[in-house]
C-alpha cells in the first residue's frame, strides 16, 4: 500500500552534495535557456543555502548558480565571458511569508529561472511556486557577451552546496527533486507544468534529474561524477503524498476518524470554550467540503464516547498553551498524554480580532472556513503541500483559497479511497 510511484528525492544532510559532468554543455551569453527545481529547505541556521552551481574554479568562474538566501530570497548568478547578472526574488515567498524567520516548515517550493536570447536583463524572468515575480537587481546588470560556461573536460554542475568556494560552501540540508535544465525559454510553459513531472526525455531538455530512485540524468542517462559527503532517497516529493506518517506504517486510520459499520467516519463535537464567538458555521461549510469526497463521513455528535475530535475555540492570551500564535490547530491525542481524542482549536485572538491592529484585523467568513477545511484536513491525516493548496502550511486571510484544491484531493484520495484523478 505505501509504494508511492515517482514519489523520491534526493536529501542533502548539510555537508554533502552531488556532482554530475557537463563536459559537453556550452552556454552562450545569446542562448536562451530555462532552470527549473524544486527544493525544500529545513535548515535554521544558514542564511544561505546554494542550491544548484555550474561555476568552476579557474581564472574566470563562468557559469552560474541559484541560492536561497534568508533575506533576499532566491538569487539568481550568471558569470559571462564579459560580464556577470546577479538578481534576486520572492523574498518574501521563500522566507516564511515576510516573518522575520527562515522558511522552516520543510514546505517544498518550485524555482524556475528562463532567459530568452537577448543578452540584456531584460532577457531574465523568475517564477516562484508557479507564479511570475519581480526581480531585483544586485548591482550588476549585464551586458554580457562571449560563454557562460566553461565547456571544458572538467566541467559539471553540482547540488547542494557551492562550486567554488570550500571556506564557505552554503550546504543545504534538505531536499532537491525534478530539476530540469532546458535550452529554450519556457517562460510560457512553466507556470502550467510548474507542479507536473514531466517525461524523461523530450525536445530541448538537455539535463532532468526527477530522482526517483535513481541518481541518472535521465535526459542523458549519466550516472553521477562525483560526490561528497551522504546523498540520500527519501519518500519526500512534491508529486507524492502530503501525509503524516501513521506511526511509521502505511497509511490507514488516523485517530481523528474511526472505522464503524457504516464506514470511515470523523464525529466531532463543538464545545464552546471562549464563547465570544460562534465558528459553527466554519465548521459546517468547511465539513461539507471534505464529505463532497465521499470517503469519510464528517458528522457532529453529542456523546462523548462516540466523539473522535472535540473542537474547541480558545483564545490567545496563554503562551503556554499548544495552540498560542496559531490561528488554528489540530493536536493529536497523541501528543497530550491525558487526551483521549484529537483537538482542534480555532483562535478568536486572530480570527475575531478581538485587538484588531492592522494585521490581526478579523477573518472573513469564507476566510474562517479555509482555516477550519485546513485544520480538518491535518484531521483527515493530511501534512502541508504548497501554495496553493488548502493544505499549504500559511493561509492569507485576504486571499483565501476556499474550495478543495486538486492536491488536497488527490492526498485524500491516497490514504481514505474513492474517485482518484
Ligand atoms: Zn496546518
Amino acid at each position: 500500500m505505501w509504494s508511492l510511484t515517482n514519489a523520491a528525492s534526493i536529501f542533502l544532510n548539510g555537508t554533502s552534495s552531488l556532482t554530475y559532468s557537463a563536459a559537453s554543455d556550452t552556454l552562450a551569453a545569446t542562448d536562451p535557456f530555462t532552470i527549473e527545481f524544486w527544493y525544500r529547505s529545513i535548515d535554521s541556521t544558514s542564511s544561505i543555502v546554494d542550491l544548484l552551481d555550474t561555476r568552476q574554479s579557474g581564472a574566470h568562474n563562468e557559469g552560474y548558480f541559484v541560492s536561497r538566501d534568508q533575506n533576499s530570497g532566491i538569487r539568481f548568478f550568471l558569470d559571462c565571458d564579459s560580464g556577470i547578472m546577479d538578481f534576486h526574488g520572492a523574498a518574501v515567498s521563500s522566507t516564511k511569508n515576510g516573518t522575520p524567520s527562515y522558511d522552516t516548515s520543510s514546505i517544498w517550493h518550485y524555482v524556475a529561472i528562463t532567459k530568452n536570447s537577448a543578452a540584456a536583463s531584460s532577457a531574465f524572468s523568475m517564477y516562484f511556486d508557479g507564479y511570475s515575480q519581480p526581480i531585483t537587481w544586485s548591482g550588476q546588470q549585464g551586458p554580457i557577451s562571449g560563454n557562460c560556461s566553461i565547456s571544458s573536460s572538467t566541467d559539471s554542475i553540482r547540488f547542494g552546496n557551492d562550486a567554488i568556494s570550500t571556506s564557505t560552501s552554503n550546504s543545504l540540508t534538505g531536499n532537491l527533486d525534478e530539476v530540469r535544465i532546458w535550452s529554450t525559454d519556457r517562460s510560457t510553459y512553466v507556470t502550467s507544468t510548474w507542479n507536473q513531472e514531466l517525461p524523461a526525455t523530450g525536445t530541448s531538455l538537455v539535463g532532468h534529474w526527477p530522482f526517483n530512485n535513481t541518481a541518472t540524468d535521465v535526459a542523458t542517462n549519466h550516472a553521477s561524477s562525483g560526490q561528497s559527503g551522504i546523498v540520500s532517497f527519501v519518500k519526500s516529493s512534491p508529486f507524492g503524498h502530503f501525509l503524516y506518517q501513521n506511526n511509521g506504517n502505511a497509511p490507514g486510520l488516523y485517530s481523528s476518524v474511526t472505522s464503524t459499520g457504516s464506514g470511515m467516519q470523523m464525529r466531532w463535537r463543538y464545545d464552546l470554550n471562549v464563547g465570544d464567538s460562534d465558528y459553527t458555521s466554519a465548521i459546517t461549510t468547511s465539513t461539507a467540503a471534505w464529505n463532497t469526497l465521499g470517503a469519510v463521513t464528517i458528522a457532529s455528535t453529542t456523546a462523548t464516547s462516540s466523539m473522535t475530535l472535540e473542537i474547541l475555540d480558545a483564545d490567545n492570551s496563554n503562551s503556554s498553551t499548544v495552540w498560542y500564535g496559531n490561528v488554528g490547530l489540530w493536536v493529536s491525542k497523541s501528543v497530550i498524554p491525558t487526551s483521549t481524542v484529537d483537538h482542534l482549536y480555532l483562535n478568536s485572538y486572530y480570527l475575531d480580532g478581538n485587538d484588531c491592529f492592522i494585521f490581526l484585523c478579523p477573518y472573513s467568513d469564507l476566510a474562517k472556513k479555509t482555516v477550519v477545511m485546513h485544520e480538518l484536513g491535518h484531521a483527515l491525516g493530511l501534512d502541508h503541500s504548497y501554495w496553493g493548496s488548502v493544505m499549504n502550511y500559511y493561509s492569507d486571510k485576504n486571499n483565501p483559497v476556499t474550495t478543495l484544491q486538486n492536491q488536497d484531493t488527490s492526498d485524500y484520495y491516497f490514504v481514505w479511497g474513492g474517485n482518484q484523478n
